[in-house]
């Protein structure tokens, strides 16, 4: 069985207690193969290798750092094939959004952020008298920690790597324990991609103790994390006593509000999509599909019609476009919180059961039948808690404030989808909704230059573009006279 390894200090090695995690493939429930189960004193190390890379990283040209960055995407692209069916194994996605989303986005992430360190400006400023000028200094942070999860995991790995190094940061990464396999294949290239030693550790390993360790190391002096919200509450709590920074990604429970002048089958089409890609397991998939009271019945039964034709497949065909969801704990929360909606009388119109598809290899994987659930309320569980699965609910408004009051009705506020065709609408409604994002009559749209983030208990602070490499740097001002005294 394969042993996936650590990278700490350029070396590839297991944990130092030489204790191993399985890591089971979604679609067939079986193990495939081990990660380490780092702890603390695998971070001490990495730390100490971060220690020694920085001094030097942190002086190496913006071109040079880019330089290795485009390297290691160029890496990415020569091995896209095996990393495409890594992370559909790893996570239970068919290939086809592998292909088409995750490994290209992780390509560009690293060239992305290859050029942005070297269009990356610092400001100076200049009082009217023209006597001093002041300009800003941005230095890299030291050693930072990376902690991402299991929905896209390569993609959302490079998202925070790829900054935290162009910035020249060191940096410590832990990839979820449930889909380690593209780090681990990633971390294979840094050295070839001229990445120096200790620049980038991966310690793999438990979120309770080797991200833990990565979030209570006194010598780490940021935390990007991605994750659920309970878990960035706790990183919030552990490293505020530390004054570390720290970028949080968290939950969502995303409105798509369905206005009754939409394009209606644009609409139709594509909040199929934004509810069920990647089965429902995208921070910004849509949850609650809020209706305008003179279409609900129509939009409703055209989308059940469509729902209940998408049947679950074996990730590793090509055809495929429902997967597994990502293991057996998530799919039977997934299905708990089904259950507790139907007990608070909601109607299942749809799904709501653990599905099986034809291909014998996939018997004991675990897969979730699409899910629309009618009937409930604002207040209900199901309309207030992350499911992150294939499940959605549909909720009636009256009007434009209605539709408002209900979107906002959520501790959450990652993002909107709003549909509709008076532009002044969609503009009204974008600005009152309380979200980081708003796609107008479209979803998933990204341009890797805006800020990404959310609002109340979806997160603090942005990533993407130069949000990042703000994060990664500590803006030092620095003055001087323009006249010798
Ligand atoms: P978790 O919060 O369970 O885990 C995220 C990462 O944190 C994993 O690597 C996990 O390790 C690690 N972790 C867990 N506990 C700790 C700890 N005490 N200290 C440090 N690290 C820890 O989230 P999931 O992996 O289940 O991901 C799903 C969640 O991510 C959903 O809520 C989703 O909405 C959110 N998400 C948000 C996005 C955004 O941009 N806002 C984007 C994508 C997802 P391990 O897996 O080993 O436990």
């Amino acid at each position: 069985m394969e042993q996936l390894q650590n990278l700490i200090g350029g070396e590839l090695r297991g944990a130092i207690n030489g204790e191993w995690l399985d890591n089971i493939e979604p679609a067939t429930g079986k193990v495939y193969s081990q990660i380490p189960r780092s702890t603390a004193a695998d971070v001490a190390l990495a730390v100490q290798a971060a220690e020694k890379a920085f001094p030097s990283w942190s002086t190496v040209a913006f071109a040079d750092r880019a330089a290795c960055l485009r390297r290691w995407a160029e890496k990415i692209a020569r091995h896209s094939e095996a990393l495409i069916h890594a992370e559909s194994k790893d996570n239970g996605k068919p290939i086809s959004l592998a292909a088409a989303v995750d490994i290209p986005r992780a390509q560009k992430n690293l060239e992305f952020f290859a050029g942005a360190i070297e269009h990356f400006a610092s400001e100076a400023h200049i009082p009217a008298d023209s006597s001093h000028i002041h300009y800003t200094h941005r230095k890299p942070l030291g050693i930072v920690g990376c902690i991402s999860p299991w929905n896209l995991p390569l993609y959302l790995f490079t998202w925070k790597i790829a900054p935290a190094i162009a910035a020249g940061n060191c940096v410590i990464a832990k990839p979820s324990e449930i889909t380690p396999f593209s780090a681990f294949m990633l971390s294979q290239w840094a050295e070839e991609a001229g990445i120096p030693k200790g620049v980038f550790n991966v310690v793999h390993g438990l979120g309770n103790e080797a991200g833990q360790a990565i979030v209570e190391h006194p010598q780490i002096k940021a935390i990007s994390f991605t994750g659920g919200t309970a878990t960035g509450a706790h990183i919030a709590q552990t490293t505020a006593p530390q004054f570390k920074k720290l970028s949080l990604e968290l939950g969502g429970k995303n409105p798509a509000i369905i206005f009754a002048d939409c394009d209606f089958d644009k609409a139709l089409a594509t909040t199929i999509r934004s509810s069920f890609a990647n089965q429902g397991q995208i921070c910004l998939c849509s949850s609650r599909i809020l209706i305008e009271d003179s279409i609900y019945d129509r939009f409703k039964t055209a989308l059940v019609e469509k729902v209940k034709r998408m049947q679950v497949g074996d990730p590793a065909e090509k055809g495929t476009k429902m997967g597994a969801v990502v293991s057996q704990a998530h799919r039977d929360k997934i299905l708990h919180s089904v259950e507790k909606a139907k007990e608070a009388g909601g109607q299942i119109l749809c799904g709501g059961y653990a599905a099986t598809p034809p291909n014998e290899r996939c018997n004991s994987g675990f897969f979730v039948q699409p899910t629309v659930i009618d009937g409930l309320g604002p207040k209900c569980a199901i309309n207030q808690e992350e499911v992150f699965g294939p499940v959605i609910t549909l909720q009636r408004f009256r009007d434009e404030s209605h539709a408002i009051a209900l979107a906002n009705d959520s501790m959450y506020g990652l993002a909107a989808t709003i549909w509709t065709q008076d532009i002044g609408k969609a503009h009204r409604t974008a600005s009152s909704i309380e979200s980081g994002i708003a796609w107008i009559n479209c979803w998933l749209v990204r341009d890797l230059r805006t800020p990404f983030g959310g609002v109340k208990s979806s997160g603090l602070g942005r990533e993407g573009g130069f949000e990042a490499l703000r994060f990664f740097t500590e803006p030092q001002n620095v003055c001087l006279p323009t006249h010798a005294n």
